[in-house]
């Protein structure tokens, strides 16, 4: 046994030993375990004190003064971890010195044990600081929730009555985390909204196929459009509204805006009042007496740009582009009963890190030493809507009106038209996103290092699904394209019983691992070489890496501490932040947070309890999440089970902290290998923001009220992201604060702060201007389909946490048929519309949508339907995904492939959307004698007609595909053959168009079942199948609601 470090005199026995043989040695790999040695009397180590000392007040809110988010732990780099806790107003200078640091003696592995504290000790200072936030044995509810999460919907909000959200903070946090953090916590997500009342307006019927309603005479299945029509008011009630103007930029007269297009002139006309609407009819269909729709005329989504924003923003020339930021409808209502007749979610789905396309960049802004340009009073971020007065030497603040001084270094002249002569050389004053430099003042560290840790599960599943394998050699292959070289950090956890530590020192030649098998106390035995710089501990990374498979390939362990091993990896990364990706195979089955099997009782569903399986367990997982957080460590689960393991209660690590859920249901690697490789490689490559905060400022008079997404509210208004990137965007409702909104216009400034790969420290922000209306007309004619979407998406997820799946459906459901009846009452009885579903253009999809997220994975019918892990993960999911991936998953493109595959090779510089023609989502489409792709962004699913020819699929996929009766089992390989070349370039390229997720090819054939119903036919939107309401059904459903609430 060699002592790992010279100069240790003693240890407590077994501490250590390489399990990487010396080259030649053939030596079992037999860990010895490490005790936890106990040394009682000896001081406690010198971060103990640090708890105490120069902490630092968490102010009670966040006012908008201070930059958005400062981080407070001074850096020792090889110090213990110290927790911190990030804070705001306080420049490095009032922080307080660093406390004390004593490095454990030189050498002495003995010394830096942990020294746990005398028996009956209430103090339990430990030497790993990181130890302090322990979990206690009662986590208060208060601090965080226990409950189902937030049901944040905020139907018919009722003016002035949204209660103010509970601001929820530690109010003191001293430096180094102290005892009292378990018992506050931070504050999770808050719910402040009033949850849907099942009481609220006439119940919704069960989802599911109903009755047709009573034909109606008309003209069957023709969609008609009415163009707006002009001419004196013939409506009584509804009273003209001037259009509205934005009253803005006395300085900048020079850009020329256009009009509010659809506002009409201030002439006093109607064009403003009268909609084009778009309507169906619904009578009965010829030959039927029963009441119906035409299918062929319904509106569906099948090119990509009925996918982008419907609403325009063209009067804003400077808004910043939808990708990041998106409104339900780009136009905010100017009272609160007007308000409370949208009844569609109002607010944002905001994607800050959207990839902008190939040749665009967001400019980069560095005002040097002079600082970034802010409002003094509100901090608003300089912006395109600003206006410059006093000959240039003041400025107005677009969002809280206030005049500020032109700093010197800032000034510029104006020109005749009061716009600054500098105007168009800054992107500033130009551009609705930039990204700012941020000087020292917006930190309170040096920022941090990329940082990655791996923990990984090691047992018996983990190792024969091939998932280790898999994960070391991508792993591996990736550390080249880690941002941030060379200041990257990297280091490893194992875990099946017991926990595996790496040292990693550069100094070493191959790593070296150690053994903790103390679940209770779990320790980290050598603090200071677990993480390492990756560019100079390149070769002992690469060899662990390299032997991770076969040092476990004979692992017959079962069980799973991973509670223990997540706590250890907390501790190694506490000092820094950083990523932590779990890769986890097992129910957690060893010390804290062990997990039941719950998932399976079918006894619980239909019940007032179903929502608690949906629900974290264990209270560890959130306060594991909120201590997490807290540190800068955003998780990213990566789940592969074949059993169940509790991904509700796994997901929350990643949900509180910033992170994603990845699930593999039953992972082999022979199948799924490429799907995984090529998503875990995606998650450590992509550009990443550490350390980050958002907050969304807003004018007067309008506020956000509830955030829905992954991440952590930190105070009212400020959400903790330890890691973000281009995959993960938020969601919001806002409110109206006043009775009556006076102004025109209401600008919103997006503003995430966050440190780079680089390590520079920036601020990216987005501004948009969105104008205010006085008609409900204005109001649907703005409507952003995909952005309701996005809400609505989320809200109905965390209903599930709280409500029966049945409920949330009706939900849904409910705001349709509310939205609808709304608009019918607008314009119905003047069109004599009564047989007629009518809606405005711009909501055209949104039954569609409505229906396709009632079939979703996240909420379709019952305990048999989905498997709860299955479930869960989807609804992860769906917390993050931007607009246009959660379009795609709603309503999946279906492509018929066997004719566009036959036709030759595909041309340099086609575009594969012009060669396959998106067809609707349904079973109809699907020909005996074709080939079919259904694409849903996450997953392809290749659909083999019955009478298909044998040749065909003998060139498409082999003989093994052509002759075997499971295609499960067979993988989907090129064939050296021109068609089956097509066939793979085409599904590369369909994959590379959004690169988050990669496809994995099922192929089944006609009439295999069950697969060829959970796979697809169950996708298959508009098809009414399993209990559920096809595209007709549901539209019927919709139109008989819709009249019955509008008499
Ligand atoms: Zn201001």
């Amino acid at each position: 046994m060699q002592p790992n470090r010279p100069g240790v005199p003693s240890r407590p026995p077994a501490q250590h030993y390489s399990p990487f043989s010396a080259p030649g040695s053939t030596q079992a790999m037999r860990p010895e375990q490490v005790q936890n040695p106990k040394f009682p009397g000896q001081p406690v180590n010198s971060t103990g004190t640090s708890f105490q000392g120069s902490s630092v007040s968490f102010p009670p809110t966040i006012t908008p003064q201070g930059p958005e988010q400062r981080v407070t732990q001074p850096v020792r780099p090889n110090g213990p971890a110290v927790p911190f806790q990030p804070s705001q107003h306080l420049p490095p200078s009032v922080v307080g010195p660093p406390p004390p640091f004593v490095r454990p003696p030189t050498g002495s592995f003995m010394t830096s044990q942990p020294t746990p504290p005398p028996p009956g000790s209430s103090t339990s200072q430990q030497f790993i600081p990181s130890l302090g936030p322990r979990t206690p044995s009662v986590v208060p509810s208060p601090s965080v929730p226990l409950g189902p999460p937030s049901q944040a919907a905020n139907y018919m909000p009722t003016g002035g009555n949204v209660p103010q959200p509970p601001i929820q903070y530690s109010p003191q946090y001293p430096q180094g985390g102290p005892p009292s953090v378990p018992t506050s916590g931070p504050p999770m997500q808050q719910s402040f909204s009033r949850p849907y009342s099942s009481g609220q307006g006439p119940q919704i019927p069960s989802f599911g196929p109903r009755p047709f309603p009573i034909p109606q005479p008309g003209i069957p299945g023709q969609q008609q459009s009415f163009p707006r029509l002009a001419g004196p008011p013939a409506f009584p009630g509804a009273a003209f509204q001037p259009p509205v103007q934005p009253s803005y930029m006395d300085g900048q007269q020079a850009r020329v805006l256009p009009s509010y297009p659809t506002a009409g002139p201030p002439t006093g006309s109607i064009q403003g009042l009268i909609e084009e609407f778009q309507s169906l009819s619904v009578s009965s269909v010829p030959g039927s007496v029963e009441a119906g729709l035409d299918p062929i005329s319904l509106p569906r989504p099948l090119s990509e740009a009925d996918m982008d924003v419907t609403s325009s923003s063209s009067i804003f020339v400077s808004n910043c582009h939808p990708r990041y930021l998106r409104f339900t409808t780009h136009a905010l209502p100017n009272s609160q009963s007007l308000m409370a007749r949208w009844h569609l979610p109002l607010g944002a789905v905001v994607h800050p890190l959207a990839e902008p396309p190939d040749g665009e960049e967001i400019p980069v802004v560095d005002f040097g030493p002079s600082g970034i340009v802010r409002c003094r009073r509100c901090r608003t971020y300089i912006n395109p809507y600003v206006t410059f007065t006093d000959s240039g030497r003041r400025w107005r603040c677009n969002v809280c009106t206030l005049l500020n001084e032109v700093a010197g270094d800032y000034f510029a002249p104006l020109d005749m038209n009061g716009r600054r002569q500098d105007a168009d050389k800054r992107p500033e004053l130009t551009q609705g996103s930039v990204e700012f430099v941020a000087p020292t003042e917006y930190m309170v560290r040096p920022p941090m290092p990329p940082l990655y840790f791996f923990l990984i599960d090691v047992s018996i599943s983990a190792v024969r699904s091939g998932m280790l394998q898999v994960a070391a050699e991508t792993i591996k292959s990736c550390l080249d394209k880690l941002p941030g070289f060379p200041r990257t950090q990297i280091g490893f956890l194992t875990f099946d019983s017991a926990l595996h530590f790496y040292n990693l020192k550069s100094s070493l030649t191959q790593p070296q691992m150690m053994v903790v098998a103390d679940l209770d106390d779990p320790f980290v035995p050598l603090p200071d070489d677990l993480l390492v710089n990756l560019s100079e501990s390149r070769h002992v990374v690469e060899a662990l890496l390299d032997s991770l498979p076969s040092m476990f390939a004979e692992n017959i362990n079962v069980e799973s501490a991973f509670g223990p091993a997540l706590k250890a990896a907390f501790m190694v990364m506490s000092q820094l932040g950083g990523k932590l990706l779990i890769f986890q195979s097992t129910l957690p089955s060893l010390g804290v947070g062990r997990l039941k099997l719950r998932g399976d009782d079918p006894r619980i569903y239909g019940t007032d309890k179903e929502h608690t399986i949906r629900n974290a367990e264990d209270p560890f997982y959130k306060q594991m999440a909120a201590d997490l957080t807290k540190y800068q460590v955003g998780v990213n689960l990566y789940a592969f089970s074949d059993k169940y393991t509790d991904i509700a209660s796994l997901g929350t690590l990643s949900k509180y902290t910033g992170g994603q859920v990845y699930y593999y249901p039953s992972f082999n690697a022979t199948l799924y290998k490429e799907k995984f490789r090529h998503e875990l490689a995606r998650d450590l490559t992509r550009e990443t923001a550490w350390e980050a905060v958002m907050r969304i400022r807003c004018g007067k008079g309008i506020r956000f009220t509830t955030y829905h997404g992954h991440f952590m509210l930190r105070s009212s208004d400020l959400l903790a992201l330890p890691a973000v990137d281009c995959d993960k965007a938020f969601a919001m409702q806002l409110s109206l604060e006043d009775t009556l909104l006076t102004t025109q216009t209401v600008y919103f400034q997006v503003a995430l702060l966050y440190t780079s790969s680089l390590g520079e420290r920036r601020i990216r922000v987005h501004t948009i201007a969105v104008p205010v209306v006085a008609e409900l007309g204005e109001m649907y004619r703005n409507a952003d389909t995909g952005a309701i979407m996005g809400l609505l998406s989320r809200l109905a997820f965390e209903k599930t946490l709280s409500h029966k799946l049945e409920d949330a459906r009706q939900v849904v459901q409910l705001r349709i048929v509310r939205s609808l009846q709304e608009y019918r009452n607008l314009y119905a009885v003047q069109h004599r519309l009564a047989g007629r579903l009518i809606y405005p253009e711009s909501l055209k999809f949104l039954p569609l949508y409505g229906l396709a997220l009632c079939k979703s994975l996240v909420l379709r019918g019952g305990y048999t339907d989905v498997q709860i892990d299955e479930r869960c993960a989807a609804g992860f999911n769906m917390m993050i995904i931007p607009v246009k991936r959660l379009l795609k998953l709603l309503y999946p493109s279906l492509v018929r492939l066997d004719e566009y595959l036959q036709k030759g090779p595909i041309k340099d510089g086609a575009d594969i959307k012009d060669l396959l023609q998106p067809m609707a989502s349904s079973a109809d489409k699907l020909d005996p004698r074709g080939a079919f792709l259904h694409d849903d962004g996450f997953r392809f699913v290749l659909w083999l007609g019955k009478v298909l020819s044998v040749d065909f699929v003998l060139s498409l996929l082999g003989v093994e595909a052509a002759s075997s009766r499971d295609l499960s089992r067979v993988p989907v390989i090129e064939q050296n053959n021109e068609l089956s070349r097509k066939f793979f370039a085409t599904l590369e390229i369909l994959r590379e168009k959004d690169p988050a997720f990669y496809q994995h090819c099922y192929v089944l054939r006609q009439g295999e079942q069950p697969r060829e119903s959970l796979l697809l036919l169950f996708n298959l939107v508009e098809d009414q199948i399993a209990g559920t309401s096809g595209y007709v059904e549901w539209l019927l459903q919709i139109h008989r609601q819709v009249q019955q609430k509008g008499k």
